[in-house]
């Protein structure tokens, strides 16, 4: 048995494809014109779990994630660049904003125990690949160039249009919007810019044999999956809201250069809602992962929160579950030290379980079983064979905060109390103990402690 996934196009639970013991990967990263929100990492923890699962069964992993820095836009009709919008709020220069928010990313992937891709190419240093492809695209027939300079692609020159996301050609009506607003300078208003023309803008701007413009945003994707993957894609990452447009016409663009099926397998992610509403930044509801290491949280909380919850389905995360998620996580390590550990054997029946489409509630269900077991004997090494793949840092040792010295005051009075069977003060030095933080539990060898 090795890993299944559910592949959108498909619509069907598939096995990764592993050739030579390795799978490629591509997950798409972030625009880094912002902060990646919680939503924005529970998409990008997705490629982390795959990689882990296909590692547990010793396959090499070769994964690349992208940066994009340029040219990709934004919503709203305007049709601004994201990136020199936020310069201009933040008065600096774009690039700058792009490397600020790429270490930003990269500093939150290490908080979520998110493993390094193999590389992460940076659009604004791959114009030349993007060019090279659109060229070819240009000469094969599947793009043009369009009234305004820029370079398009002729969606009609590509017969499966529409596999992964079930958006066929002819059932998208002209009116919606697809991508960049347009001025009637492409010949079928499905049709998607490879290189736009630089028109008014001055900064962030590439020459090109179609003169100085920059590029579309799908076409960096190709140009980068198919670049360092070396023409073959196993498994392609990404949010769900990506199927459409943007991985659609990747694949387009990919499999119009490679002449076959560039991607196996599209796995898409779905989205995080918090207390209850979409997380995006028109709706003012964004969360970042500092707000809740502010908070006082282990990262990993918002972690073993995800895991909770299967891929596949919206999720709601909430401040009562980080919480939540946050005592057990603690409460694991403390029992995970206490139990012991001569050594870390397979647990296959573990493995079965991620196997089957990342079925992660359930993975954490088989553990909150296993600590509830007394007459196991190797409780440590099953959690801890887990956590190659959970990556909770189950053997951390958690810090025993020392007492204070009114504390040890309180504690032998409380003693003294018990001895001379004066209950109602041994009761209000609880209270009081318990006030401080302390739990106190009355056992055969006396009073014991512990930090609640
Ligand atoms: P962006 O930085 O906007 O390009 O998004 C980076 C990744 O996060 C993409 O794969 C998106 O699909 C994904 N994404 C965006 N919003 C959410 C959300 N609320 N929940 C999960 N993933 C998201
Ligand atoms: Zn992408």
């Amino acid at each position: 048995m090795s890993l299944s996934i559910y592949d959108t196009a498909s619509r069907k639970v598939q096995p990764v494809k592993i050739t030579d013991g390795k799978v490629t990967m591509y997950c798409c990263g972030p625009t880094v014109y912002r902060d990646a929100h919680v939503g924005n990492l529970r998409t990008f923890l997705l490629a982390d779990l795959v990689r882990r699962a296909l590692e547990m069964h010793g396959t090499q992993v070769e994964l690349i994630q992208n940066i994009t820095d340029v040219g990709h836009m934004s919503e709203d009709i305007d049709s601004q660049d994201k990136m020199l919008e936020q310069a201009k709020a933040e008065k600096t220069d774009p690039f700058a904003i792009a490397r600020k928010y790429e270490a930003g990313f990269h500093n939150d992937l290490s908080r979520l125990k998110i493993k390094p891709a193999d590389a992460y190419p940076r659009a604004s240093e791959s114009i030349a690949l993007m060019q090279v492809m659109i060229a070819q695209l240009i000469e094969t027939g599947f793009a043009y160039i369009g009234e305004d300079n820029s370079v398009y692609f002729d969606a009609q020159s590509f017969p499966s249009y529409g596999a992964i996301s079930g958006n066929r050609l002819d059932a998208l009506k002209p009116g919606h919007r697809y991508d960049y607003t347009e001025d009637g300078a492409k010949r079928f208003h499905a049709d998607w810019a490879l290189w736009k023309n630089a028109g008014m803008r001055s900064e962030m701007i590439w020459d090109s044999p179609w003169g100085p413009g920059f590029p579309g945003w799908h076409i960096e994707c190709s140009a980068m999956s198919l670049h360092f993957l070396k023409g073959h894609i196993n498994l392609h990452v990404g949010g769900i809201d990506l199927r459409f447009p943007h991985h659609e016409n990747e694949r387009a663009q990919s499999n119009a250069i490679t002449g076959n099926e560039s991607v196996d397998l599209w796995l898409h992610g779905e989205h995080l809602l918090f207390e209850g509403r979409k997380m995006s930044k028109s709706a003012g509801n964004v969360v970042l992962l500092q707000e809740i290491i502010d908070r006082g949280f282990d990262p990993l909380a918002v972690r073993l929160c995800f895991l909770e919850n299967r891929y596949r389905s919206q999720m709601d995360l909430t401040w009562a579950a980080i919480e939540a998620a946050d005592a057990t996580i603690k409460r694991w390590r403390k029992k995970i030290a206490g139990w012991g550990l001569s050594r870390i054997s397979t647990d296959s029946e573990f493995l079965t379980i991620i196997d089957n489409d990342l079925d992660t509630p359930k993975a954490i269900q088989y553990l909150r079983a296993i600590e509830k077991d007394e007459t196991l004997p190797d409780r440590a090494s099953r959690f801890l064979f887990a956590d190659q793949f959970l990556g909770l840092d189950l053997n951390r040792v958690e810090e025993v905060k020392a007492i204070n010295p009114e504390q040890i005051q309180l504690l032998e009075q409380r003693m003294q109390a018990r001895i001379e069977k004066r209950w109602s003060d041994s009761d209000s030095l609880r209270i009081k103990l318990e006030e401080s933080g302390l739990e106190i539990k009355d056992t055969n060898t006396g009073q014991q402690w512990s930090w609640r």
